[in-house]
């Protein structure tokens, strides 16, 4: 018999994993995210990261990053509700509040523990949480922190919502209606107008993750809600600082009285610590980017436009993505895998996608275009998707 401290039953999962051929190793990236990277020792454009407007590697952020560090040093020291809260953090709040033209923000260490802190802060026995079936993994983490109870209406499907609607409004205290602002795996924007006005009709609040509508969407990035113009009407707005912003954290926009309760009752504001000054350095320096001009999402969209464009003309299946997100729709699982590896091998880095992250007979590639590429990098994609989708008979 094996020891315990050999976990068997963590090496039996394992092997499971292993014997379904899901197992995998994680990719090695030498260097910073750019368009153009080396992963595992080999040259590649990358299409795979959510580094939206190239800001990971950004000089003016690694600048004023690197000023935060002189001034503050590398680490809050401590939670910020003991001493870790620096002015710096209280700047940057109100930054980003003017920002997403909301009253008030709320910061927290990532996009996921925003998520898992939020959720149950605003909810309690006696509510119930409505949830768009294709909701993050770190919305269902944080629905099963909260003790109200929870059910999911089908994607963006408002008939769906208001039946559940109507027949929990009798039976509970507040309804909390849950959904992604932009959806990952497709790439399509929640039907956020219904939503908020169906939530007034049935005196529900609204709450969306905005993780990749966040510097995408919006007037020079604002989001969703400021897309459609729902500013007052979306109750907890969460934006991610870790994707288009380039750096790392998370924040709930919205209303005075909303940052006051999470600054007394969000887990993570309690008991973990506080933003590295790092991180908040270049955050505020990416916001201020962001409202000087909009010439950083002007050529997202332009490239994202390009690229969804030229693959269309080949014959691709880029189904119904309404953002850069650019799903290229193979189908087979296995088929999916292959044209990911082949593309790999000719130069291209873009992640294959299967179930069970989405449904069976819908594998992707998905294509993640940015700001940071230039158009003979997409050119040079582009030439690689149609080599290999001919040599695999998919176009
Ligand atoms: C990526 C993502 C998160 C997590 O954000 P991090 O800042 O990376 O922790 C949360 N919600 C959605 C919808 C996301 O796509």
């Amino acid at each position: 018999m094996s020891s315990i401290h050999e976990l068997p039953f963590l090496q039996e999962k394992i092997q499971e994993l292993k014997d379904q051929g899901v197992y995998r190793r994680l990719p090695i990236l030498e260097g910073a995210n750019e368009s153009e990277i080396v992963l595992n020792g080999k040259r590649v454009i990358n299409l795979s990261s959510n580094n939206y407007l190239g800001f990971a590697n950004h000089p003016r952020l690694k600048k004023a990053s690197i000023e935060a560090v002189e001034k503050y040093g590398v680490g809050a020291g401590a939670v910020r509700t003991i001493i870790g809260n620096m002015d710096i953090h209280e700047e940057m709040e109100t930054l980003l509040a003017t920002f997403k033209r909301e009253e008030a923000v709320m910061t927290f260490q990532s996009g996921f523990n925003c998520n898992a802190g939020t959720i149950q802060a605003v909810t309690e026995a006696g509510d119930i949480i409505i949830s768009d079936e294709l909701n993050h993994a770190s919305i269902i983490d944080g629905a099963r922190l909260s003790k109200a109870d929870k059910t999911v209406y089908k994607h963006n499907d408002m008939n769906h919502l208001e039946k559940v609607l109507k027949e929990s409004r009798d039976k509970y205290r507040n309804i909390l209606i849950i959904t992604d602002g932009v959806f990952s795996m497709d790439g399509d924007i929640a039907d956020l107008p219904s939503i908020a006005t169906l939530a007034e009709k049935y005196n529900a609040m609204t709450y969306v993750d905005d993780a990749h509508g966040s510097g995408v969407l919006g007037e020079s990035g604002r989001g969703t809600v400021d897309h459609f113009h729902l500013h007052g009407r979306i109750d907890f707005s969460i934006g991610t600082l870790s994707k288009a912003i380039g750096v790392i954290g998370g924040y709930v926009a919205g209303s005075k009285t909303a940052q006051e309760w999470l600054n007394h009752r969000g887990r993570p504001i309690l008991f973990s610590t506080a933003l590295p000054p790092a991180a908040v350095g270049a955050i505020m320096e990416a916001v201020k980017m962001l409202m000087e001009t909009t010439e950083y999402t002007d050529k997202l969209w332009k490239n994202a436009r390009y690229f969804k464009e030229k693959l269309g003309k080949l014959g691709f299946n880029t189904g119904h993505s309404q953002t850069p997100i650019t799903p290229v729709i193979i189908g087979d699982e296995a088929k999916t895998m292959e044209f990911s590896r082949t593309l790999l091998d000719n130069g291209v880095f873009a992640s294959g996608i299967v179930f069970p992250t989405v449904q069976k007979g819908t594998g992707r590639v998905r294509c993640m275009v940015t700001a940071g590429h230039t158009e003979e990098q997409l050119d040079r994609a582009i030439a690689a998707f149609e080599k290999v989708g001919k040599e695999m008979n998919l176009i």
